[in-house]
């Protein structure tokens, strides 16, 4: 059976969690973190899940992809806990509980947020969880696991250890959940996510999502999915609709030039900024911090704690730049990026679609700046092609390089848009402001902000 907005008569609308079958203490979680309807993929979701049904969902980043597993997960194993504690506001026994979930995913980051997201969905029920990732000692993973655990979230070389341990048994598995498929191939894991498998019982609910569908995560969903229902959240994993996309023809040896004149001029509050490769996030660090700028770096060869404290630092402010190479910054759920800049152009359409999922979420209006020199041209067709809008080529910048006849007209005949009042500088002229950006309906509902309870077990 196939569920895809593009077939269905008319698309999924709930205005409401209360329709979905959740469970008082679940809607309230939901109601404390400041949901007010659910997203499309969890309107389709949920009832599914809960169902026990295997779900196959094609979903970006950023659709709320993680509250639609979670959220009935969490019911399902709640309706069979041990039984209930003697003394009211008591946590039910850890004896004889034993792993019931599995959620593998290809980063740590990504790991700690799911973990966390647990941690605020749950946080009215009695279920325990927690997280494990490489990079750091196992010696605190294994004694939360000790403690008992009904729901995991792990990145699958550590899982793989811990199982080879024997500290980590998985013949009680109940549901997995394959999150980021995509991601996790293009990492090489499909030999370690095989095996891991192979430790599951056959007889279990299998949820699998990717934000795109090749013919080899099609394939590995196949071999390892039974019956799924296909939930399409977008035709096509297009880019985030509330960004911007503006594009910077400059020639390589001044794009660093180019990034602090940006810095000065536009209003950046916080900008995440991606590298093609380590050595370059790096050496831009440098640069940057030799520019006075200050500025955090988030990539695979930095310990993990360098990667804590560096998002930790972003997240609260203390530095407002980023720069992160893409495996880093898979997944990571940070709120307000105003800008996400595409300090080099990725040669992958997806993975600059993955980027800029990390600004205009929860349905607020996002900034894409990309620099493009000569020879990263050739990565801007497919890139509009899956965006389905050309980007907006920029002119008002002293640092404007050649760019190539197909975009020659965009940049002189870019429409003009209202000024920022608190911009003083000359009039613009029309090629030399950003459009405005176009309203176009967002992919999550709104929110009420609050102070999210995200403690880690
Ligand atoms: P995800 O795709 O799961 O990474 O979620 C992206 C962001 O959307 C996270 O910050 C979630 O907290 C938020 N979110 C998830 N569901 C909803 C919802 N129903 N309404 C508003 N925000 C949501």
């Amino acid at each position: 059976m196939i569920i895809s907005e593009a077939v269905l008569e008319k698309p999924v609308v709930q205005t409401s969690f209360d329709h979905l079958g959740l469970i008082e203490p679940l809607l309230r979680a939901v109601k404390a973190e400041g949901y007010l309807t659910p997203t499309s993929i969890q309107a389709q979701a949920i009832p599914l899940v809960l169902s026990g049904l295997d779900v196959l969902g094609c979903a970006q980043t950023g659709t709320g992809k993680t509250a639609a597993f979670a959220l009935p997960i969490l019911q399902r194993l709640a309706a069979e806990l041990p039984a209930a504690p003697a003394a009211a506001g008591q946590r039910s026994p850890v004896a004889g509980r034993h792993l019931r979930a599995l959620i593998i995913v290809p980063t740590r980051e990504l790991a700690a947020q799911v973990d966390q997201s647990f941690e605020a969905y749950g946080q009215f029920s009695d279920l325990r969880h927690t997280v494990i990732y490489g990079g750091v000692r196992q010696r605190v993973q294994v004694e939360a696991l000790k403690r008992g655990v009904d729901i995991l979230t792990a990145t699958p070389g550590r899982l793989l250890d811990l199982i080879g341990q024997r500290i980590v048994v998985l013949k009680n598995i109940e549901v997995l959940v394959l999150d980021e498929a995509d991601r996790m191939l293009d990492m090489g894991f499909i030999i370690d996510i095989r095996k891991i498998v192979s430790y599951l019982p056959k007889k279990r609910q299998t949820l699998f999502f990717s934000a795109t569908m090749p013919p080899t995560i099609q394939a590995l969903a196949d071999s390892i999915l039974t019956n799924p229902v296909e939930i399409r959240v977008t035709p096509e994993a297009p880019a985030a609709e509330t960004v911007e996309h503006r594009l910077y023809f400059v020639e390589r040896h001044q794009k660093l030039a180019l990034l602090l004149h940006l810095l000065e001029g536009e209003i950046v509050t916080r900008a995440l900024v991606f590298t093609r490769t380590k050595i370059g996030a790096d050496r831009l660090e440098m640069r940057l911090k030799q520019a006075k700028v200050r500025v955090a770096v988030i990539h695979a060869d930095r310990t993990q704690g360098e990667r804590e404290t560096a998002l930790q630092h972003f997240k609260q402010g203390k530095v407002r730049i980023l720069v992160a190479s893409d495996i880093a910054a898979r997944g990571l759920d940070i709120d307000d990026i105003s800008h996400v800049v595409n300090y080099d152009l990725p040669p992958d359409p997806d993975t600059y679609v993955h980027r800029i999922g990390r600004t205009g979420r929860a349905g607020q209006t996002g900034v894409a700046l990309s620099f493009c020199d000569f020879s990263e041209r050739i990565h801007l067709g497919p890139i509009e092609k899956l965006i389905r809008v050309p980007m907006q080529v920029m002119m008002n910048h002293p640092f404007v390089g050649s760019m190539p006849k197909s975009h020659r007209t965009a940049a002189h005949t870019a429409p003009a848009a209202p000024r920022d009042p608190s911009d003083t500088s000359a009039p613009a002229t029309p090629a030399e402001t950003p459009p405005a950006p176009v309203a176009r309906p967002s992919l999550l509902p709104g929110r009420v902000r609050s102070t999210r309870r995200r403690g880690r077990h």
